[in-house]
């Protein structure tokens, strides 16, 4: 036996033990690794279809959470770039403001 013989197993464990941190699914043809959080980016670890959605900045600013706006999460919008997060993480926060502003417009303007 050779050390190659060996590397697909630690590769499929490795495999194994993946899941995505947005929705939870186990099972994708890649994994992506959020730009967000890069120190503990192993715990940021996305799916492809996250991943993607990520990369475009479709996350709510909270909870990282990659949204799919087709989903019955109920969200809000920032009035100055039209981003979303989700309701709950803004009221969490007590961010919920009429007109909303997204993190980042929120904390630039409350400078
Ligand atoms: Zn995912
Ligand atoms: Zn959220
Ligand atoms: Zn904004």
């Amino acid at each position: 036996m050779t050390d190659i013989d060996l590397e697909p197993v630690f590769l499929l464990l490795a495999l194994k033990n993946r899941k995505c941190f947005s929705c939870g699914t186990t099972q994708s043809p890649q994994w992506r690794r959020s730009q967000y959080h890069d120190a503990i980016k192993d715990r940021f670890l996305l799916c492809n279809a996250c991943g993607l959605k990520s990369a475009k900045g479709q996350f709510c600013s909270y909870c990282l959470r990659v949204y799919y706006l087709s989903s019955e999460e109920e969200y809000v919008t920032c009035d100055r770039c039209g981003k979303h997060d989700h309701a709950s993480c803004a009221e969490f926060v007590g961010r919920n403001h009429t007109p909303y502003r997204c993190k980042s417009h929120y904390e630039l303007e409350s400078l």
